[in-house]
């Protein structure tokens, strides 16, 4: 079973990110970018080190991949091919109070009891009486060619504007101008503010009705009717369901398909012949360059084609921190097999890829491998796990293996008329090759990493006093500061002096960070929550102030223990290089 969300984790983790310099709002100043994030000092190298960790797993320790890097913008022929422009679409629902999206498939299931209105009466807008007067009254009176129809029109006008209702006024017209007569019962209707969609509104169980007759009101006032008196049909309870609004029981409209592509236009003209899309997914120029690879790269099957780069997607409800952004990064691997090895290689790409999440630091138990059914699946994928993670506001998918059988090769030679086929030396077989494709969201497994190592312990202050600690307990590959540095005092030329000279003997090695500033506790707490592994400390002992057996020896505290021991200067380095790679 999930755990329940933990918000106010969530919130602290949200808040620290910030405070340290992880991850921004993007365009914070302009008041931010809905689904749009920035990393800061701090974010850049975590992802970096994320990045620099899947190649070298996914390319640089293996035989029989090799990478790429396509580009974002390509022919919109591709996205014709690969079902994206016609079927990349997620059906929404939309409130029709607050016109707020929501994908369907996202809605939290509700419980309660639903209000049901047939309709509502009431007196009409001026705005929707005069486009009644121009819309639905001009023609019934064109149609008794009616002269006086202006005049007429006017009329109204005049006598609403002195009782300020616009039945009566026409009524009082109609009475006034015998041609009207005959029809006088179809103009009235028209202007008769009654409103006969039905409406319904879902209340938490206790809530007072007064509640959804508020929703249910707003609901007719939109479709003008003032001073709505509602039509009443019934009550009823309601079990798990995911048709009303979360936020305030409005009944959502019926769900409509929204494509996730952003669109945009290539060159100096913008029309239909220009339309192109930022990619939604990097797969694809790894698709379209297959022959190209295979031809320079002399692979054979199985191989795959790797690539990290960034993929777009209009999403209707950006949420959960950077969880569900519209910019984010992938890591996509394509690993093209024979159709009868496709089913094994995906459950050898699933134990991989779990075996690479606990790699960088994240707890087994809270990796869930789900075999995704087939009314969910894509109608070409033969099996497909979805690799989730526990984070605070539930659990979540951050990376699909799926087994894609030959769909896309097939797809885009037949559209492209250029053959992706693989020629099998041994058998002398030409055939399109199955693919198997672990695709990771990166931004995704950022915010799993900081979710995973955040953690608040007891820790003594400088008087010995426990208080609470902040740390990151950053797996020391994933860390984005590897090792701080301190002289004990900042005032002691010899000891700035020999630290200095151990940031230069690191600098090459590792990202390091060098901090004389404030007591050496605090410095250790500043590194602790920004999960810095290693603290190096220069003491007198260094100096050699205490005997010639620790003369050129420094203090390494590890993060996570807070003990520490006495390492050679000498040996610094190849000690924590062994440490962090
Ligand atoms: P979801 O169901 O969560 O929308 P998806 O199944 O559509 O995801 P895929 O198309 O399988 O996602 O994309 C592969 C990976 O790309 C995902 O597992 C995820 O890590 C990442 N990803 C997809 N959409 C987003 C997004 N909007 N923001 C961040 N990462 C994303």
């Amino acid at each position: 079973m999930s755990k329940p969300p933990d918000s106010q984790r969530m919130e602290k983790i949200v808040s620290l990110c910030k405070r340290r310099g992880f991850i921004f709002q993007s365009s914070e100043i302009y008041g931010g970018l809905n689904g749009a994030w920035d990393y800061g000092p701090l974010g850049v190298e975590l992802k970096r080190n994320l990045k620099s960790y899947w190649w070298r797993i996914i390319v640089h320790e293996r035989d029989d991949v090799v990478g790429m890097d396509g580009s974002i913008l390509m022919n919109r022929a591709v996205w014709k091919a690969s079902g994206h422009e016609d079927t990349f679409s997620d059906l929404f629902v939309e409130c029709p109070i607050t016109k707020k999206r929501f994908r369907a498939d996202q809605v939290e299931p509700q419980s309660g009891l639903v209000y049901y209105y047939s309709g509502a009466t009431g007196r009409m807008n001026d705005e929707d009486a005069e486009r009644i007067l121009q819309t639905e009254v001009d023609p019934i009176l064109r149609d008794l060619e009616f002269v006086w129809a202006e005049p007429f029109k006017d009329h109204v006008r005049k006598i609403r504007k002195d009782r300020g209702d616009w039945l009566g006024a026409v009524q009082a017209a109609c009475d006034n101008w015998p041609d009207t007569r005959s029809r006088r019962q179809e103009i009235e209707d028209c202007f008769s503010a009654t409103c006969s969609i039905a409406f319904s509104v879902l209340l938490a169980a206790g809530k007072p009705p007064e509640a959804a007759q508020k929703i249910a009101k707003l609901f007719y006032e939109q479709r003008g009717v003032i001073e709505p008196e509602l039509i009443f049909d019934r009550k009823e309870p309601i079990k798990d369901t995911t048709r009303y609004n979360p936020e305030n029981g409005a009944l959502f409209n019926e769900p409509r398909p929204f494509n996730l592509m952003f669109k945009t236009y290539v060159g100096a003209t913008e029309d239909e012949s220009s339309i192109t899309y930022l990619r939604p997914e990097t797969a694809q120029s790894i698709f379209v360059q297959f022959k190209n690879v295979l031809e320079v790269a002399r692979k054979k099957l199985p191989f795959g084609i790797a690539q990290i780069g960034k993929a777009f997607r209009n999403e209707i409800n950006p949420r959960n921190f950077t969880f569900r952004s519209r910019e984010f990064e992938q890591m996509e691997l394509e690993y093209f097999c024979r159709a009868e090895e496709g089913m094994k290689l995906l459950d050898y790409w699933l134990e991989e890829r779990l075996k690479f999440y606990e790699n960088i630091g994240i707890a087994r138990e809270k990796l869930h491998a789900r075999n995704v059914p087939d009314e969910e699946r894509a109608f070409y994928s033969k099996g497909t796990y979805d690799i989730e993670y526990d984070f605070p506001f539930g659990r979540q998918e951050l990376e699909g293996v799926a087994y894609r059988t030959d769909y896309d090769l097939s797809q885009h030679q037949n559209a492209s008329g250029k053959s992706l086929e693989y020629f099998d030396e041994e058998t002398k077989q030409r055939f399109v090759p199955h693919v198997v494709e672990p695709s990771a969201g990166v931004d995704r497994t950022v915010l799993a990493l900081i979710c995973e190592a955040y953690s608040e312990d007891e820790a003594p202050d400088e008087k010995g006093k426990m208080e609470t600690r902040l740390v990151l307990h950053f797996h020391p590959r994933m860390a984005p500061i590897k090792c701080g540095i301190f002289p004990l005092l900042r005032n002691n030329a010899q000891l700035v002096a020999k630290a200095k000279e151990i940031v230069d003997l690191l600098r090459p090695h590792m990202n390091i960070f060098y901090d004389e500033s404030g007591a050496i506790g605090r410095r250790y707490r500043r590194q602790d929550e920004i999960g810095t592994p290693f603290g190096v400390t220069v003491d007198f002992e260094t100096l050699g102030e205490k005997g010639a057996a620790l003369r050129d020896t420094v203090t390494v505290r590890e993060r996570d223990s807070m003990k520490q021991e006495r390492v050679a200067i000498n040996d610094l380095a190849g000690m924590l290089i062994s440490r962090i790679s």
